[in-house]
């Protein structure tokens, strides 16, 4: 049996993603043999983490600041807006030459999960469509079968809004090209083969 602090940080290790029972336990002895202040040093970055930090209102990235730095900034391209799955897309894409906004989904809609539409941020994304600046709403979900379906919900969404007449009808739809390895995550692609999908980008 072991003692109760270390099945504790097993199970907690094992919530990680891509974390399985196997690497927690090692994790977790890995962490035994270190000194006393390593070990705080890890809890009060994990104890830190959120401090100070929220998701900016305008376009649900992770931000110090409310909005963030990139929906502030005068210099940005503000008739773009570039849809990405989570945060960490943006850090891939903020070393393309983009220099649009971008709109957060947190997520992709997943019925295997029990995500859809409603526990998404896409409601939150037409919203911001109606500003006359607008041109061009670019696509960037992953190439997964739930980054398509999500990509073609939300231009249903986007085709409706224009039949109705609440937006501009000639905001452009595109969707970032296929260069991406199909099941490929975008946070992990290299600048190179994501500035070629952004360049390549398609009329929806
Ligand atoms: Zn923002």
């Amino acid at each position: 049996m072991l003692p109760k602090s270390i099945t504790n940080l097993i199970e907690e290790f094992s919530k990680l993603p891509g974390i399985g029972p196997k690497t927690a336990a090692r994790l977790c002895f890995y962490l035994l043999t270190k000194s006393d202040h390593d070990i705080n040093s890890f809890g009060s970055a994990i104890n830190d983490l959120k401090k100070g930090l929220q998701n900016c209102p305008i376009c649900y990235n992770i931000a110090t600041t409310n909005p963030c730095l990139i929906c502030q900034d005068n210099k940005r391209n503000k008739s773009i807006i570039c849809v990405v799955e989570e945060p960490l897309d943006i850090i891939a894409l903020e070393k393309t030459n983009f220099t649009g906004l971008y709109h957060v989904l947190g997520g992709v809609i997943s019925p295997i999960d029990g995500i859809g539409p409603e526990n998404l941020r896409i409601n939150q994304l037409l919203n911001r469509l109606t500003d006359i600046s607008l041109e061009e709403v670019i696509i960037a979900t992953n190439p997964s079968l739930e980054g398509e379906a999500t990509s073609m919900y939300i231009s249903k969404r986007i085709d409706g809004l224009k039949k109705e007449g609440k937006i501009k009808t000639n905001i452009k739809l595109t969707r970032i090209a296929r260069g991406l390895p199909v099941g490929g995550d975008l946070e992990y692609t290299d600048e190179v083969t994501l500035s070629r999908a952004l360049e390549g980008r398609r009329e929806m």
